[in-house]
């Protein structure tokens, strides 16, 4: 699905409120996600960390629990917006979803799903997801 402009500015200044809204009181770098559903709802996460650093959870997972627990029939995805700050608030680097949030992505979106790693509101990249996790664990992968 192709992005509108709009619809790229829209998920990138929710991905900034979400970003807001993250809890990381250990590593100061507060992650936001705004995930875009093909029905045009948009649902936000932001990361979630623990003292006991295993459970710290990435704010993609979380906006797409959010999306799967709030729908009766499993809802299908356009994009997700991801941004990162520090502790000033800035980034010096596009935010690139972890290997276990691409895991977690692969099992619910197509391969034509975007992924948009912001830097800055002027400065992000756009990704295919079959660009970031290619030959992918999947269902198919044993059935
Ligand atoms: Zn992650």
């Amino acid at each position: 699905m192709k992005l509108s402009q709009r619809t790229i500015d829209r998920l990138i200044d929710e991905a900034y409120k979400a970003s807001k809204r993250a809890y990381s009181s250990y590593s100061k770098y507060s992650v936001g996600a705004a995930l875009l559903c093909s029905d045009g709802k948009i649902y936000t996460g932001c990361n979630i960390e623990n003292s006991s650093y295993s459970m710290t959870c990435c704010a993609e997972r979380v906006a797409f629990f959010k999306a799967i627990s709030s729908y009766d029939v499993k809802p299908q995805f356009s994009a997700i917006a991801i941004v990162g700050l520090d502790e000033n608030l800035k980034s010096d680097t596009y935010c690139m979803p972890c290997g276990a949030c691409r895991q977690v992505m692969s099992e619910f979106c197509g391969e034509d799903f975007t992924v948009i790693c912001i830097k800055n509101k002027e400065d992000y990249k756009l990704y295919k997801f079959s660009e970031l996790l290619p030959e992918a664990f999947s269902a198919q992968s044993f059935i």
